[in-house]
């Protein structure tokens, strides 16, 4: 396995370690990126894509890397970040050849590295890996314990993060709101779910008209296409897609005053924060709403029982109004916010390790 070691700054955030892996006889080929393992072992999900070419594959492993690594932080739990990505070969395959190889390259890292599902693999896809490496989670619940689809607890931890938004910015409930999803996959669903429960409006977009008309007839749902919807008449918009969501036309087109979804990497330019605060938008950080699946998947890995995860993940709420407060006080956007406690919890760490040494 060839193995990129790479210098290490708090500030500029590079990553500790990229690792690219290639298996000719199964046609695997990917990239692991151990951002941090300040707070402990790299943990984060890995993606099932295709990607056109190495230098793609790369980009994308080290930006959703970094993310884990803030994410983690921000959620207080005992893990640096990382991100793997497989890339999806054009040719015909064995799918669980390929995750058998996958699983060998974790294995071989020894334990720097803890791996989940994430966009294009799932639970069975985690237990072929099982097979090869025990430091795999997302794999199904036993005896009542975390595990499995970490999808609920995700948009169990959106709504806490939303419901604390929705008050700050427009000092509101939940149910005196509409909210605009976008993407009806297993967290935006479950949201709707949650939303609808609590007396929200909901509009929706989704590809996939079978799954938009369920909403609809379940919810009272009105659907849209996805461009429709960021001008839409919706207090909340909260993209439950794929990432860059946010580019400079679509901050220009919103009409909700608030954004706060699931998917990771919402904010195609992070100087996007920027013009959102200045157009009176408060962008609730993507890292530190969607943290609930990552601490299902902790409390999974680490053996807590179902009730210390949901307690983790209701503190998603209590973490949003720390950010807002600091924000506040130091006229930061939320996401510049949360990025500087996630920054300083894990130079605190890397202090505390100096000084051990
Ligand atoms: P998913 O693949 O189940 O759902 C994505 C949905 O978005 C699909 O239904 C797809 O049809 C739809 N979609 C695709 N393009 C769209 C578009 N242009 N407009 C509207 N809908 C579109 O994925 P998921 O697990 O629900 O995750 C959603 C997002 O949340 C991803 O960005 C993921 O990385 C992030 N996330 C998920 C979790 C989790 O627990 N699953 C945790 C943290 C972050």
């Amino acid at each position: 396995m060839k193995t990129m070691r790479l210098p290490h700054d708090s500030h500029s955030l590079p990553p500790e370690e990229v690792v690219p892996f290639r298996d000719a006889e199964s046609g695997a080929s990917g990239v692991i990126v151990l951002h941090s393992t300040a707070l402990g072992p790299a943990a984060g999900g890995c993606r099932f894509w295709h990607y056109t070419s190495d230098q793609d594959a790369v980009v994308d492993a080290l930006r959703l890397a970094e993310g884990m690594a803030l994410k983690n932080a921000l959620a207080d739990l005992p893990f640096g970040g990382g991100k793997a990505v497989l890339r999806s070969p054009e040719r015909p395959h064995d799918r669980a050849a390929l995750f058998r190889a996958f699983g060998r390259v974790v294995r071989e890292l020894k334990g720097r590295y803890v791996t989940a599902e994430d966009v294009g693999t799932g639970v069975a896809d985690m237990e072929v890996v099982a097979g090869e490496t025990r430091h795999v989670a997302g794999l199904p619940p036993r005896d009542g314990r975390p595990g499995g689809d970490p999808s609920p607890w995700t948009a169990l931890g959106v709504v806490q993060a939303m419901r604390v938004a929705v008050r700050h910015r427009l000092d509101a409930e939940l149910s005196d709101v509409t909210v605009a999803v976008q993407g009806l996959g297993h967290v935006g669903f479950a949201l709707c779910e949650l939303l609808h429960g609590m007396g929200a409006k909901l509009i929706v977009a989704e590809p996939r008209s079978e799954v938009a008309a369920r909403a609809a007839d379940r919810f009272g749902a009105m659907v849209m296409s996805s461009k429709a919807l960021l001008s839409a008449r919706a207090d909340v918009f909260a993209p439950c897609a794929l990432g860059g969501v946010l580019d400079a036309e679509a901050v220009a087109q919103l009409r909700a005053r608030v954004v706060c979804g699931a998917a990771n990497n919402q904010l195609a330019d992070a100087d996007l924060a920027v013009r959102l605060a200045e157009r009176d938008v408060l962008y609730a950080p993507d890292f530190l709403v969607n943290a609930g699946g990552i601490i299902n998947v902790a409390g999974e890995h680490l053996g807590w029982n179902a009730s210390e995860v949901r307690r983790r993940v209701m503190g998603v709420g209590q973490r949003m109004k720390t950010t807002l407060a600091l924000a506040a006080r130091e006229g930061m956007t939320p996401h510049e916010a949360a990025r500087t406690i996630a920054m300083d919890r894990m130079a605190q760490a890397r202090r505390v390790e100096a000084v051990a040494a």
